[in-house]
C-alpha cells in the first residue's frame, strides 16, 4: 500500500526538474523528486557551460547540476535515485510506480524527464564523446572557434547548428546522407548561402578519427562506395532528440514526435494537476536556462493548483 499522497511528485532531475524543485520547496510543497537513471540530465554529459548567466568564468556541467542538486536539497527536496517506470494519471490522486515496483501516490505531478540526443551508434563516436565529439554546438561551437568541425545531420537542427558554426569556425563540414535535405527551405537557403559550409552529400559516416581528440572522420559515399577522411577538430551530431516521454504515452497528449503539449503560457498538460517542463516539452529552444525556466513555472502552476484545492 502507498504512503499518503505527496503534494508534489518531480520526474527528472535536469534543470527543469532541480529548478521546480527548489521552489516547490521554497513553497513549502514538500516535493518528492525521483532522478531517473540518468541523474543530472544531458549536462552531466557536457563539459564547460559558457552560456548560463551568473557564471562569468564558465562552470562544467556536472558541477552546475550538483549546484542545482545541493540547492534543492537545502530547502528539504526529499531525492530519490530511481527510475519511474509507470504512472496512472487518471484519478485526482496520481499513482507512480518506481522501477523496483514502489507505488507513489501524488496530488501533482511535475514532469521534467528531458530528452536524449541521438546517436549513430559507433564506437568511436561513444569513445571520443567530450573530446571533440557533441551533440550540442550551441553548447560545445565556442570551443572550436577559427577551426574546421564536421556535423552529421540534415534536418532543421543540423541546418541551425551548422550556420550556427559557420560563424565561428573555418569550415563547417556538412555530412548529409541522402542527396536532399530534411530541413525547412528557409534553413536550407542560410546552409546554401554560408560560403564555409561544405554540404558533402551521401555520405554516412564509418568512424570518427581520433586518439584523445577528434582529428576527423572517415566516412563513405553511398552511392559510389568510395571512402575518404575528412579532417575536423570537432564532430557534431544533430540528426534529432528524443523526449523520454514513452511512460506518457496514453494519458497525456504529445506531437508525433512524443514531445508533450501544453497549454499556452503554461506548464498545464491535458491532465489537471500534472505540469510539463523542459526538453521534454519543448523541442525550440532546448536550452539548459530555458529549462530552468520552465521548471519554475511548473512549480508555480502546481502551487496555485494545490492552493485552489486546498491541498497546502
Ligand atoms: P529531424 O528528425 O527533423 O532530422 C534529423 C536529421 O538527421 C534528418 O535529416 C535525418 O536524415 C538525419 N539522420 C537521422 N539519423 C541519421 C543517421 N544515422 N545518419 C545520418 N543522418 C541521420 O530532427 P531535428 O532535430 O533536425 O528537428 C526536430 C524537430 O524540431 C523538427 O520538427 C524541426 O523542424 C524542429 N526544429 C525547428 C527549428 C526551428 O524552427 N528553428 C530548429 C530545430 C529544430 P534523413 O533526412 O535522411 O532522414
Amino acid at each position: 500500500m502507498a504512503d499518503a499522497p505527496h503534494n508534489c511528485v518531480i520526474i527528472g532531475s535536469g534543470p527543469a526538474g532541480y529548478t521546480a524543485a527548489i521552489y516547490a520547496a521554497r513553497a513549502n510543497m514538500a516535493p518528492v523528486m525521483f532522478t531517473g537513471k540518468e541523474p543530472g540530465g544531458q549536462l552531466m554529459i557536457t563539459n564547460d557551460v559558457e552560456n548560463y548567466p551568473g557564471y562569468p568564468d564558465g562552470i562544467m556541467g556536472p558541477e552546475m547540476m550538483e549546484n542545482f542538486k545541493k540547492q534543492a536539497e537545502r530547502f528539504g527536496t526529499d531525492i530519490r535515485y530511481e527510475m519511474i517506470t509507470q504512472v496512472d494519471l487518471g484519478g485526482e490522486v496520481k499513482k507512480i510506480w518506481t522501477e523496483s515496483g514502489t507505488e507513489i501516490h501524488a496530488h501533482s505531478v511535475i514532469i521534467s524527464t528531458g530528452a536524449s540526443a541521438k546517436w549513430l551508434g559507433l564506437e568511436s563516436e561513444q569513445r571520443l564523446m567530450n573530446k571533440g565529439v557533441s551533440a550540442c554546438a550551441v553548447c560545445d561551437g565556442f570551443f572550436f572557434r577559427g577551426q574546421e568541425v564536421i556535423i552529421v545531420g540534415a534536418g532543421d537542427t543540423a541546418a541551425e547548428e551548422a550556420t550556427y558554426l559557420s560563424k565561428l569556425c573555418s569550415k563547417v563540414h556538412m555530412l548529409v546522407r541522402r542527396d536532399e535535405m530534411r530541413a525547412s527551405k528557409i534553413m536550407q537557403k542560410r546552409v546554401m548561402d554560408a560560403e564555409n559550409i561544405e554540404i558533402h552529400w551521401n555520405t554516412e559516416t564509418l568512424e570518427v578519427l581520433g586518439t584523445d581528440e577528434v582529428t576527423g572522420a572517415r566516412v563513405i559515399n553511398n552511392i559510389t562506395k568510395e571512402e575518404s577522411e575528412i579532417s575536423g577538430a570537432a564532430f557534431f551530431v544533430a540528426i534529432g532528440h528524443k523526449p523520454n516521454t514513452g511512460i506518457f504515452d496514453g494519458w497525456l497528449d504529445m506531437e508525433d514526435s512524443g514531445y508533450l503539449i501544453t497549454k499556452p503560457d503554461s506548464t498545464k498538460t491535458n491532465i489537471d494537476g500534472v505540469f510539463a517542463s523542459g526538453d521534454a516539452q519543448d523541442h525550440v529552444y532546448r536550452q539548459a536556462v530555458t529549462a530552468a525556466g520552465t521548471g519554475c513555472m511548473a512549480a508555480l502552476d502546481a502551487e496555485r493548483y494545490l492552493t485552489a484545492k486546498e491541498i497546502i
